[in-house]
């Protein structure tokens, strides 16, 4: 998701900016202003409870502003992202915000800041009057908004200093030039979300090589649980030695160690669009771990695909390649095969359902030549990296 909080004081020019905003990046637009005089028109409860606060130019309750943000949300779940038009106002409602993203698993990209001065904001404020009809569009009332903006709004610009999402712009340039700049920093915001991919498919289904594959394709970092841990055998580093041994006793590798290892993948890997995971997360504890290390990188998954091929045909691509040089030794006998393709539909069956849950699965059909499966999944890729951006 993308989501953006415009903020300026009254006549900054928020209202304007949020138009090419919402038109090229799609975002849904929550204005509390605009709400609030929808309910006030609407002469509903909450618009009663407010109407005197705002016709005065004071700032409504932070109880009601929670309201009607949660319930906007709440009916809004598959947008690609926010464009927030007056809110944050109070540093009570910068707290707000936080938790509300935390609900959605995501956060607040940047906060644009669009600065202008009082006798500026008072100018436009006074001619937007003329034709507004806003009863908070007279002198006396602007005052009141601008002193209310000094002292319980402008304070929360501190919040998200410290937080290093604020960004300012110069709103006394021309709407244009403004737009321009606006449109700056998100497309760097943009360039900075990563594009993660969860591959999953049977054991034989294509997934290792078609992972590879697009991971070049696209620039993304292809991040394969069964080989790093091969690789740091090679290297007999110190986790290599402790694998070693637990594959020489037939055990399972514990997640402690894959984490280190992905953890790893992910720190060192500077620079990339983005990653593939194939393997991992192979549990619904793995599942958790990999939301977990996303989040800690300011990141998510953004799409998931699982290719389906028919077991009968996963069991002969298996055999055949258990008679080639590709051979694995976890393909050479039949004993071993099915054992896999069992782990697969008993621990990672149910993470694939969760994730359809959470974010949809992709299916691809792995019948066919592994170009005509590149060309789907790839099709598939390019509409979610659309999505996205
Ligand atoms: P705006 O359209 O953003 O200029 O808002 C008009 C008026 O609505 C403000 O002067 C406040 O009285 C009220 N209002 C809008 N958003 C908020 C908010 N986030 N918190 C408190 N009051 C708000």
């Amino acid at each position: 998701m993308l989501n953006i909080a415009l903020f300026g004081p009254p006549g900054a020019g928020k209202g304007t900016q949020s138009e090419f905003l919402i038109q090229k990046y799609k975002l849904y637009y929550i204005s509390t202003g605009d709400i609030l005089r929808k309910e006030i028109e609407q002469i509903s409860e909450l618009g009663l409870q407010a109407k005197n606060i705002i016709e005065a130019g004071g700032l409504a309750p932070d109880e009601i502003i929670v309201q009607i943000i949660e319930k906007t949300i709440k009916e809004n779940p598959d947008v690609k992202g926010f464009l927030f038009d007056g809110f944050p106002r109070t540093y009570i409602q910068a707290y707000i915000l936080e938790g509300l993203m935390i609900k959605l698993n995501t956060s607040l990209n940047c906060l644009i800041s669009l600065e202008v001065d009082e006798e500026e904001s008072v100018k436009r404020l006074l001619l937007r009057g003329e034709t507004s009809g806003r009863k908070d569009d007279n002198e006396i009332v602007i005052r009141k908004r601008l002193i209310e903006y000094e002292q319980k709004t402008r304070p929360v610009l501190q919040f998200y200093k410290e937080r290093g999402i604020y960004v300012a712009v110069n709103g006394l340039q021309s709407i244009e030039k403004v737009s321009e700049d606006i449109d700056l920093i998100v497309q760097n915001e943009l360039s900075k979300s990563l594009f993660n991919i969860v591959l999953f498919g049977y054991p034989g289904s294509g997934r290792g090589s078609q992972g590879k594959a697009l991971a070049r394709k696209y620039g993304l970092e292809f991040v394969a649980t069964g080989p790093m841990l091969d690789q740091e055998i090679k290297k007999q580093s110190p986790l290599g030695k402790q694998i070693k041994s637990l594959y020489e006793n037939g055990q399972l590798v514990p997640d402690h160690l894959v984490v280190q290892l992905i953890e790893k993948k992910l720190e060192e890997s500077k620079g990339v669009k983005g990653f593939i995971f194939k393997g991992f997360p192979r549990t619904l504890v793995q599942s958790y771990i990999l939301d977990g290390l996303l989040k800690k990188h300011g990141s998510a998954i953004s799409m998931v695909i699982d290719i389906e091929v028919p077991t009968l045909e996963l069991i002969q691509r298996l055999d055949d390649r258990s008679k080639t040089d590709h051979c694995m030794p976890y393909d050479n006998s039949t004993a071993k095969i099915v054992k896999r393709l069992q782990e697969h539909e008993n621990k990672t069956v149910p993470v694939i359902h969760k994730y359809n849950q959470l974010h949809g699965v992709t299916k691809i059909d792995g019948q066919g030549s592994f170009e005509e499966v590149f060309e789907r999944v790839s099709k598939e890729v390019e509409e979610g990296i659309k999505r996205m951006r």
